[in-house]
């Protein structure tokens, strides 16, 4: 039995579970495999980025850049953050006036950008191709280690009273008038659920709202694919890189590698019953690289990964709200490949929502279920 049963133990579900742990709650985490064995760890660093970011998200990123710098004294273990900025490069004349339109909305969110011209941005980035003209430049956003982050909320909520309890995945939950009552677990433990059950589990949340709520989600899988170079002496690139019309994200890691991603994506291979890499999207995402460093054509691939599985929802933004129908239940997925930055900001937000009854700032609101009916 416990008060608050958090099913997933990704940053979501530890965040959330230390989060309502600082507030005296008695919280229960329940991870199928081990903490940070889905999206939220694997290889590399994840960003830290508003540049570009959805507007609805904005206000959570201005948020979280106050929580990042400090977070890894407030869970006592490191975050790996680090504020590289963030360039987001044009090439194309056609680019410039939707730029121009998000970097208004940015600094009108309070997120400091602005637009960064030829010389300049050359000079910031001198191993830059000529192609590129310009870019717009977000100074605080970086990156963090996703997976020591996420085990650092696990154990921050660990010292703080909650029990983790890895190798144990949620199979069946019960509810009796419109309010959840246990969990049934793969053991076939049944876990009584004392003020409510917050489902953090990613891919597992649509099916579980789907199959036992008869709750259809506009929500689908992805493997979105991460690699990482040699080492490279001197390292090209010297801030977060995104790209207006590529797809492209790069970032320097501190074993002197560029990890490189953006939205190429692996395949599921049924046999092996996990994610694998495609050839040609390894190769793609290289040469989209290439074109923007050029420096990097005589660079090969030492690592490519694509086993972690994500949630993109059909707007681009992800959905956290009560099941419906359940006065104790709770639900966050459909990140969408960008839920990593905003992640202290959301479980600060849900922890507050879950423990008053009420998410008072209404940050949460752009996020809710019913944003999808009439
Ligand atoms: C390769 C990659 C790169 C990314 N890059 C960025 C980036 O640069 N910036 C950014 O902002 N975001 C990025 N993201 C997105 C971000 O990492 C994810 O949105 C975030 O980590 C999702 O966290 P989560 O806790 O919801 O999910 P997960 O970390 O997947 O955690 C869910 C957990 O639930 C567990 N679970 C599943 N079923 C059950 C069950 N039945 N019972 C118990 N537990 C269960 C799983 O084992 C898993 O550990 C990236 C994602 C990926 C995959």
């Amino acid at each position: 039995m416990a008060d608050f049963v958090i099913v997933g133990g990704g940053v979501y579900g530890c965040g959330t579970a230390w989060e309502l742990a600082k507030r005296g709650a008695e919280v229960l985490l329940l991870e199928a495999n081990e903490i940070a064995g889905g999206a939220s760890g694997g290889l590399g660093k994840r960003g830290v980025r508003a540049n570009g970011r959805d507007g609805r998200e904005l206000p959570l990123m201005r948020l979280a850049y106050e929580q990042w710098p400090t977070l890894h004294e407030e869970i006592g273990a490191e975050t790996g953050y680090d504020r590289q900025g963030h360039l987001l490069l044009i090439e194309r004349p056609q680019d410039l006036a939707p730029a121009k339109a998000q970097l208004w909305l940015q600094n009108n969110q309070g997120i400091p950008s602005r637009l960064v011209g030829y010389e300049e941005l050359h000079e910031m980035e001198p191993m830059l191709s000529e192609r590129v003209q310009t870019a717009v430049f977000c100074p605080n956003d970086g990156i963090a280690d996703h997976t020591a982050t996420t085990r650092g909320f696990a154990a921050a909520a660990q010292k703080l009273g909650a029990v983790v309890r890895e190798q144990t995945a949620v199979t069946t939950i019960e509810q009796q008038h419109g309010r959840i009552t246990a969990v049934i677990t793969h053991h076939g433990e049944r876990i009584p659920v004392g003020k409510a059950l917050i489902l953090l589990s990613n891919h597992h949340v649509v099916t579980v709202l789907e199959q036992q709520f008869g709750v259809g989600l506009p929500i689908w899988t992805l493997l979105p694919q991460v690699m990482f170079t040699q080492k490279l002496d001197p390292m090209p690139i010297r801030h977060l890189i995104g790209h207006a019309h590529r797809t492209l994200a790069m970032k320097s890691h501190p074993t002197g590698q560029i990890m490189i991603s953006g939205g190429w994506r692996g395949r599921w291979n049924e046999v092996l019953g996990r994610g694998e890499t495609q050839p040609d999207q390894v190769a793609g995402n290289l040469a989209e690289a290439v074109a923007v460093y050029p420096s990097l054509a005589e660079t090969a691939v030492a690592e490519a990964d694509a086993s972690r599985l994500e949630t993109v929802s059909v707007d681009g933004i992800p959905i956290i709200d009560h099941i419906p129908g359940v006065e104790n239940g709770f639900f966050g997925t459909g990140w969408s490949g960008h839920g990593w930055a905003i992640a202290p900001a959301i479980t600060q937000l849900l922890a507050e929502w879950i423990w008053s009854g009420e998410e008072k700032l209404g940050l949460l609101r752009p996020f809710s279920y019913r944003r999808f009916s009439l």
